[in-house]
């Protein structure tokens, strides 16, 4: 049987995916009875779609894999803890269980900035689980940061160079 860890190897195998489309590298997978039933990665700069977000498309694929909308007994692996939309999803989809790498301090909404899947209010709640792998997902996200960063202040230097070129 598969641990937690494993799974969270393929989610991060999705996000890297991600990363050689020049996408923000984020990856999920939906798991049922030990089985994997969908994975995805994020899309949204490919599709131009701002709800093309990894466990997003996931939930969408699993729920036709099982010909439902209720993801009862799955388990979501997510690399980095999801946003509001998402954790929206979550709870629309009755996940029970959602297990995320990297925390997202400035957007997460399942434990972050609030916890979306722990609200009485709500007919359904999910355990979620934090911190899985959380080291390689969140250095996957912060190389690719940091590559563009680099990207863009090389950029920079060569259209410095490129007008002071023409001053002379
Ligand atoms: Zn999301």
């Amino acid at each position: 049987m598969r641990t937690d860890n494993d799974y969270m190897r393929l989610a991060i195998k999705e996000a890297r995916k991600a990363q050689e489309l020049g996408e923000v590298p984020i990856g999920a997978v939906i798991v049922k009875d030990n089985h994997v039933i969908a994975r995805a990665h994020n899309l949204r700069e490919t599709l131009q779609q701002p709800t093309a977000h990894a466990e997003h498309i996931a939930i969408e694929r699993a729920s036709e894999v099982i010909g439902s909308w209720r993801l009862e007994d799955c388990t979501l692996y997510v690399t980095l803890e999801p946003c509001v939309m998402c954790a929206g999803a979550i709870v629309m989809s009755r996940i029970p269980r959602v297990v995320y790498g990297a925390i997202d301090p400035k957007g997460g909404c399942t434990g972050s900035l609030m916890n979306l899947l722990a609200q009485p209010q709500f007919n359904h709640r999910a355990i979620v689980e934090s911190g899985i792998l959380e080291n390689e997902c969140s250095t996957l996200l912060r190389e690719f940061f940091k590559n563009i960063r680099q990207q863009k202040r090389s950029l920079k230097q060569a259209k410095i160079q490129n007008d002071t070129n023409l001053l002379e």
